[in-house]
């Protein structure tokens, strides 16, 4: 490993515990969650306290951390009660809270002590002199705003030692660091509250209508359905320029998102910063294949954010944009019999004889194989078709898997096929 940088931790999202286990499996150094209280993410699953406990564990007996988010903007009587569940975190042994409500900084830091804090993007730092005023208040770690660009970070860096944590991947919202209230008005949800009904990725239809004429016609009506929906950040490719300029941590948004999901990009950004430390063309070796699994779970469209200049209108989903691979997780690996080539699996989605599936695990490892000899493993029966979610299969496997692996299967046949310009592009397999 390169002597000259630091290694950044991968920090990945988790809705819930299951989800905690399977990143620190797939390679997460630190997990952040959510609780049930004071966080952005209502409908994400957040831990009770007996489940941050578990996750605490799991994640030190993987010399991991888990950190908290409590990043909600606290109106009145909202941070009632924040002390005593600050110093319950503190006591269970969580290894950080994330916060960007002063008040909430405050009280934790006031009736908590000894919890560290990290600011939450939410409170948009974007220089230096924010972080060392952070840091002179005591927290140990800034989470830079998304609008952050590349250079701009660096300058940061060269400023202040504070710890660093920066977006790496997942949605972008077209809210300033999230701060937006088209959910409060859509949907009466308060995104800043733990609420966003995601309305920006909404279609809606976009009527021009000139000064004058508003009663009379709808002229210049466009025919697209219209979104405000930025396209997602992906900054697989520049992990060079993140670990070059010190940043402390790299996150992976995403609290919402599946097993399938969680794994796969913890996996993808491991495997980027282990080859780059390792050496700079071992790096440069794997980015394509590592570009073309991220496909394997995008939902839209993949960009670089603000790093690298102002997102315009092509970051922005208007319109018709280009099909997505879609690949489907259709199970996991439960057990392996080598003697039998025999494999156990859990079935997540629909599988039949005869489906192409694909094995991943952690470590970056891949095998494809056609489903054959489909079974319940229960009674041995053969079965062409298994529709029960949970339900324990077994299918021959010639090539050893492991337990924890997980299972895809891409029914369209289009994957992505990574161009040396960065132009990423869909064709059929
Ligand atoms: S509506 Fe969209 S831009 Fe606004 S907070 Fe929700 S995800 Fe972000």
């Amino acid at each position: 490993m390169s002597a000259k940088y630091t290694r950044p931790e991968v920090l990945a999202p988790a809705g819930t515990l299951e989800k905690l286990k399977v990143a620190f499996d797939y390679g997460a150094d630190a997990v952040f969650i959510g609780g049930q209280a004071y966080g952005l993410r209502s409908r994400a699953g957040n831990f009770s306290f007996e489940e941050m406990a578990e996750g605490v564990a799991y994640a030190e007996a993987h010399q991991g951390k888990l950190y908290v988010a409590a990043n909600m903007v606290t109106h009145e009587r909202n941070e009632q009660g924040a002390g005593e569940w600050f110093r319950h975190l503190r006591d269970i042994g969580v290894h950080a809270v994330i916060v960007s409500d002063p008040a909430l900084i405050a009280i934790c830091a006031a009736e908590a002590p000894g919890l560290p804090i990290h600011l939450s993007t939410q409170a948009s730092a974007t220089n230096y002199e924010t972080l060392e005023f952070w840091k002179k208040l005591g927290l140990e770690r800034v989470v830079l705003a998304r609008e952050v660009s590349m250079e701009e970070l660096a300058e940061i860096r060269r400023h202040t030692d504070i710890q660093i944590e920066a977006f790496v991947h997942g949605a972008m919202c077209i809210g300033y660091s999230g701060r937006c209230v088209l959910s409060n008005y859509m949907s009466l949800r308060d995104a800043n509250r733990g609420g966003c009904s995601q309305s920006c990725r909404w279609r809606y239809e976009l009527f021009d209508m000139p000064f004058g004429q508003e009663r009379r016609s709808v002229k210049g009506e466009v025919p697209e359905p219209f979104s405000m929906s930025a396209v997602d950040m992906s900054m697989i490719e520049h992990i060079p320029d993140m670990i070059k300029n010190g940043v402390n941590s790299l996150k992976i948004e995403g609290r919402m998102k599946s097993i399938h999901y969680v794994s796969t990009v913890t996996m993808v950004y491991k495997t980027a910063v282990n080859a780059y430390l390792e050496s700079p063309a071992e790096f440069e070796a794997i980015k394509p294949a590592l570009v073309d699994e991220l496909w394997k779970v995008a939902q839209r469209e993949l960009d670089t954010g603000f790093y690298y200049g102002t997102p315009d209108e092509n970051k922005q989903l208007f319109g018709a944009r280009r099909k997505i691979p879609e690949y489907k997780f259709v199970g996991e690996v439960v057990s392996y019999d080598a003697a039998k080539q025999e494999a156990t699996i859990r079935q997540r989605n629909v599988i039949k004889e005869g489906d192409v599936i694909e094995f991943y695990g952690p470590g970056f490892t891949h095998s494809q194989t056609k489903v054959q000899n489909l079974r319940l493993a229960a009674t041995g029966e053969v079965i062409e078709r298994a529709p029960n979610p949970m339900e324990l299969l077994l299918i021959s496997v010639a090539e050893e898997v492991k337990p924890g692996d997980m299972i895809r299967k891409n029914e369209e046949g289009l994957i992505n096929l990574y161009k040396e310009n960065g132009q990423a592009i869909t064709v059929r397999a």
